[in-house]
């Protein structure tokens, strides 16, 4: 059987998962708040509907900003707990706090649907290429219920527990993914003060045990080649960063380093603003190298 799937959500992500699943052939509906994310898709072709309205659908996906987006529009507007189909399953792809998401799993279980946490890693350019990387969490059987539709939109799919792991281990990956940024981007400013260049000091490290995605894709992508346009805000990141700290801190586990890293994001509000793209957190941190130069 072929799945119907509304999309809740036509940003960046949003967006571009609702046109792959289209082109992949499923019916797919799409939502929104905003007029222009909602004008915008549907000059590309998707069928669109006005966000308090619900159209019945075997899968509900949701790509929104934050756990508060994703529990208005299941509790309140449009409202999903009331009206959507006994048996339909919500897709909750944003990267999402889990203790919210457990929570909604049990509302939503108990109103006779299923859940899914499926946040995912790859940016518009993954979400538009059917080429993202998923975590979910959930059970085999819901899982196995939208197999197709997952495989439509991603590369690799990593069942990592029950209702809101994903959401958890996707914390974990973009604590990493902040760090990454912040110690590769002084890696290479102590190499260029050093006299290594940055492509010769990235060529090194992505030869050795220090490489990373960071370092093998960011920094050539969007960094050195200056155009820090991967579709991922600053102030999405902080929201991840900030879930990640909260969530140590419910569980009572002391990560220092984590609110280190917490606290080198937040430390200049307009460096990089939130509406920049994230990879210009290592902008300052670079500039210290060419500074230092021009202090001698
Ligand atoms: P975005 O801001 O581009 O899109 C979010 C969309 O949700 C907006 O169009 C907004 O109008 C809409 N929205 C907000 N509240 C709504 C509501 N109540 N009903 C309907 N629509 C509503 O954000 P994005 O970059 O697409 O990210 C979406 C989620 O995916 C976030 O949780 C983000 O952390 C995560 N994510 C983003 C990326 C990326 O590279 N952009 C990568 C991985 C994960």
């Amino acid at each position: 059987m072929s799945l119907t799937i509304t999309v809740i959500g036509l940003g960046q992500m949003g967006g571009n998962m609702a046109l792959t699943l289209k082109a992949a052939g499923f019916a797919v509906t799409g939502s929104d708040l905003f007029e222009a994310a909602r004008s915008k898709l549907e000059g590309l072709g998707l069928a669109v509907v006005a966000p308090d309205a619900l159209p019945v659908s075997d899968v509900y996906l949701l790509s929104l900003p934050t756990s508060a987006h994703v529990r208005e529009v299941i509790e309140q507007s449009p409202g999903l707990l009331t009206l959507a189909p006994k048996g339909s399953v919500i897709v909750d792809t944003s990267t999402s706090d889990p203790a919210v998401s457990r929570e909604l799993a049990e509302k939503v279980t108990a109103a006779g649907l299923l859940w899914l946490d499926a946040p995912v890693s790859g940016g518009p350019k993954g979400a538009a290429s059917g080429k993202l990387g998923m975590l979910l969490g959930g059970d085999e059987a819901t899982i196995e219920r939208v197999t197709p539709m997952l495989e439509a939109m991603s590369a690799k799919r990593t069942h990592v527990g029950g209702p809101g792991s994903g959401h958890v281990v996707k914390l974990a990956n973009n604590y990493l993914c902040a760090a990454h940024l912040i110690t590769t981007a002084e890696a290479v400013a102590m190499a260029a003060k050093a006299g290594v260049g940055p492509a010769a000091c990235l060529a090194g490290i992505n030869s050795g045990s220090g490489r990373s995605a960071i370092s093998e894709v960011n920094f050539p992508e969007w960094v050195l080649s200056e155009r820090f346009d991967s579709g991922f805000t600053t102030g999405l990141m902080r929201k991840d960063l900030r879930l990640a700290r909260d969530a140590a801190e419910q569980l009572g586990i002391p990560l220092p380093l984590l609110q280190a890293v917490v606290d080198a994001w937040h430390a200049n509000p307009e460096q990089p603003t939130d509406s920049d793209d994230f990879n210009h957190i290592t902008t300052s941190i670079l500039a210290r190298a060419s500074q230092a130069e021009s202090n001698q």
